[in-house]
């Protein structure tokens, strides 16, 4: 049964068991209408509501600004998951970048030997951000990325690393810089930034680390993240982007001038602008996948202290307390447990080890060891192997507990 097990799966991912067990009864019957909440249109006031709910909780969660104006956030839901955004966001701040320029008259001359400097600069710190700069390449050419760091390179070609700041190579002009780009937390390798770094434009990809710690939303062009780890059920991609880089504080490239240079013209429904003129209802949006989101999110606020919102630092409490358990553990039984990345940019919610031993024996031991005793989804990413033990929102104290026990066990008899 549920009870009998604990989940460490690193996405889809455990959701609060009260938010499913009340998603099983909305799905029959929504709000005593007597349809089910996937049947209802996603233009009925049902969902306006269920949308505005989310959409008003998150906003609340990460401090996000409202307003009309320049400084102000828009909140998004798309569909096409974290890889459908590696995609947009290449169109989309290439598009500003270009319209900028194109909107100023002085700018004209000349506009080809500008849009040849144009660069994005990508932090590429494991499989994610690799990916991800990979997909730009693709799209607007290999000579227009710039690789501000490779972290590979610092670490006999594996990822587990931020490189020190003072080894980046940044684009040298920020007027060429239409993206920086990285990725907070990489999921398959377990690294995560300490904090947020800087850089023109910048793009985050907080698909793994999402509502575990305080964003300073102020300084990213835009945030996304797919939403079934922290948040909720694969179908929705939430995307946090700046009225800066939207219109009408933004200039939208013409589609013809973008051609012209040979750039690329993005599918529309991965179109912010048009994303965000329609309030995320330009085609069918999953109201279900946005309602357990806005679930998720309305628990962490009603666990907020009176008075006192968000609950967001409580949660990073939380987080740091279950992984610290946890990297103890394998700190302290280092002769057992080799972890994967270095101690300064350890991932407090992808906890990547491998088992010392020598073969694939032990840690296929291990995993058993630990099914047997209820604790599932700890292995690795197949693209590197070992244990992965993810530690999102949903995961309970009492699991990581049990966890960490059977690690001592595993490591005691080992010796
Ligand atoms: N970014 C990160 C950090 C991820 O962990 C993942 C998926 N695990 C993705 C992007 C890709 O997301 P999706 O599978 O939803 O396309």
């Amino acid at each position: 049964s549920r009870d009998s097990i604990s989940y460490f799966g690193a996405g889809p991912a455990p959701l609060p068991t009260p938010v499913l067990e009340e998603a099983s009864k909305v799905l029959l019957n929504y709000n005593d209408s007597g349809i089910g909440i996937t049947e209802i249109s996603h233009r009925s006031p049902e969902a306006n509501a269920i949308l505005a709910h989310t959409q008003t909780s998150l906003r609340k969660l990460l401090d996000i600004p409202e307003s009309d104006g320049p400084e102000g956030y828009q909140i998004l839901f798309l569909q096409g998951g974290g890889s459908g955004e590696f995609s947009a966001v290449v169109y989309h701040m290439v598009s500003v970048w270009l319209g900028a320029l194109a909107a100023k008259k002085q700018e004209q001359q000349g506009l080809e030997e500008k849009v040849e400097r144009l660069r994005l600069d990508y932090l590429v710190t494991g499989s994610w951000s690799l990916k991800a700069s990979q997909e730009a390449a693709r799209l607007v050419g290999p000579s227009h990325i710039n690789i501000v760091t490779d972290a590979r390179k610092h670490r006999d070609g594996k990822f587990g690393l931020v490189p020190p700041q003072d080894t980046w190579t940044r684009t040298k002009s920020e007027d060429d810089v239409a993206l920086t780009y990285y990725c907070d937390n990489e999921t398959v390798d377990g690294v995560e930034f300490p904090s947020a770094p800087s850089g023109p434009n910048l793009v985050a990809d907080m698909s793994s680390n999402f509502l575990s710690r305080p964003v300073d939303i102020r300084r990213h062009a835009a945030i996304f993240g797919g939403a079934q780890k922290n948040v909720g059920t694969t179908g929705i991609t939430i995307a946090i982007v700046s009225n800066r880089i939207l219109p009408p504080h933004a200039a939208m490239a013409d589609p013809a001038l973008l051609r012209k240079f040979g750039l690329s013209v993005g599918p529309i429904v991965l179109d912010w602008p048009t994303i965000a003129k329609n309030n995320s209802l330009y085609n069918t949006l999953p109201i279900f996948d946005v309602w357990i989101a806005g679930q998720v999110m309305q628990r962490l606020l009603d666990q907020s202290p009176a008075g006192k919102s968000p609950r967001i630092a409580e949660q990073e409490a939380e987080s740091d307390r279950k992984a610290g358990m946890l990297y103890s553990v394998l700190d302290g039984h280092s002769g057992v447990y080799g972890v994967v990345p270095d101690k300064s940019a350890r991932s407090r919610m992808n906890i990547c080890f491998r088992v010392k031993g020598g073969d694939a024996e032990v840690e296929k031991a291990f995993l058993k060891g630990a099914e047997g005793e209820g604790l599932m989804g700890l292995k690795g990413h197949r693209s590197v192997g070992g244990i992965r033990i993810s530690n999102y929102n949903a995961v309970k104290l009492s699991a990581v507990e049990k966890l960490a026990k059977y690690m001592v066990g595993f490591a005691e008899e080992r010796k």
